[in-house]
């Protein structure tokens, strides 16, 4: 559905996803669609994972729990590209079902080097895998006694595939985190997957301008990103950038944005036509266009890695189209991996770099 272009009716799976925008490379069309994390449930078979999707399923739980097993009655499954087609499947599958609000959880025992890998992860807001794990005897157990099964070749290769999420964090580009449920009921092992699960979820965020009653709230919020940005060695920001005058500057001016979760401000940015004169150091590919400016862009601590920054981006990007910009510019501190990939994923370019007091900053721009 999304990944076909109602301007063209190119079906190829050669789109382009910028953020949250598909492009079609036949016509330049673009189209939003609604942007959810992949979760998968794993580990070796024999350990747990129908036993728990059953009871998370007899919760009524928000998101859908499918089990990836269910393409080996469908689908050929001898060579590596079966699996590739499978797993292919499964995304795109998990990606239309995202267009309903619903996340899908799947549980799968193999091929997960093959998640980041597909076409269709470019759909996928994010992958996160949690492996169920448990002791050796127990596991041995199960497979014995629960499932009745014999076939000795089988349990020794359950019992070392356990072992490796036991003593590894990722499977390629897959990471993983693991669930101990030696000992677990069914019941708890489907809380400990619940909770693993709201704690991936992005939550809903409503976006607003920004008041001068909101300023404290802001000045915490930057408190807590800072020291959660030092802790990761990033020294970009500190107690003389960002100020209570800057953002109250922005505040006046009309310029600020926040993103709101629940009651709380998760998320603060500002964009204007203003930029500083380092900016002249960059080669704009797109000099003559009406431009935004992106400032101090800013996710609560409690918020990272649930996809704020990005649907700020998004919400800054929209609200400056329909005010008559086609360009964004902003800048990049250098040391700051994090940052610059989620511009890169949005589509930004580097045009130069600019030097202030804390160093080297990347200047980037999109078009819209
Ligand atoms: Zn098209």
């Amino acid at each position: 559905m999304i990944g076909i272009c109602t301007k063209c009716g190119n079906h190829a799976w050669d789109k382009t996803v910028e953020g949250d925008t598909v492009i079609c490379p036949r016509c330049g069309n673009r189209w939003g669609f609604r942007k959810l994390p992949l979760l998968i449930l794993t580990g070796c078979s024999g350990v747990g994972k129908t036993t728990t999707a059953a009871e998370m399923i007899r919760r009524n739980v928000d998101f859908a729990v499918l089990d990836a097993d269910m393409f080996y009655n469908i689908m050929p499954h001898e060579t590596e590209k079966d699996y590739y087609r499978q797993v292919e499947q499964m995304e795109s599958l998990s990606r239309n079902m995202a267009q309903t609000g619903k996340p899908v959880l799947w549980t799968m025992a193999g091929n997960l080097d093959k998640l980041h890998k597909a076409y269709n992860s470019r759909f996928l807001s994010a992958i996160h895998c949690l492996a169920l794990v448990c002791g050796e005897e127990e596991l041995r157990r199960r497979m014995r006694e629960g499932r009745g099964i014999t076939d000795e070749t089988w349990i020794q290769s359950s019992v070392e595939y356990n072992e490796y999420f036991q003593s590894h964090s990722r499977i390629e580009e897959t990471s993983f985190e693991t669930c101990d449920i030696s000992g677990k009921t069914p019941a708890e092992a489907a809380d400990a997957v619940i909770a693993w699960v709201a704690a991936k979820r992005e939550p809903d965020i409503v976006f607003r301008k920004g008041t001068r009653e909101d300023t404290a709230a802001i000045m915490a919020l930057v408190k807590t990103a800072v020291a959660h940005m030092e802790a990761q060695g990033i020294f970009q920001w500190d107690d003389l950038y960002p100020t209570a005058e800057d953002f109250e500057a922005d505040i006046d001016e009309g310029a600020l944005y926040v993103g709101v979760t629940g009651n709380q401000i998760a998320v603060a940015a500002t964009w204007n036509r203003s930029c500083d004169d380092e900016y002249g150091n960059g080669a704009w590919r797109f000099p003559q266009k009406p431009f935004a400016v992106v400032h101090r862009l800013c996710v609560h601590a409690a918020f990272q890695n649930k996809g704020i920054a990005r649907k700020m981006m998004a919400y800054i990007e929209a609200v400056a189209k329909t005010q008559g910009m086609e360009a964004v510019r902003l800048d990049v501190y250098r040391e700051n991996p994090h940052a610059r990939r989620l511009y890169e994923k949005r589509g930004y370019v580097q045009t130069g770099e600019a030097h202030w007091r804390k160093g080297t900053f990347l200047l980037m721009e999109k078009y819209l």
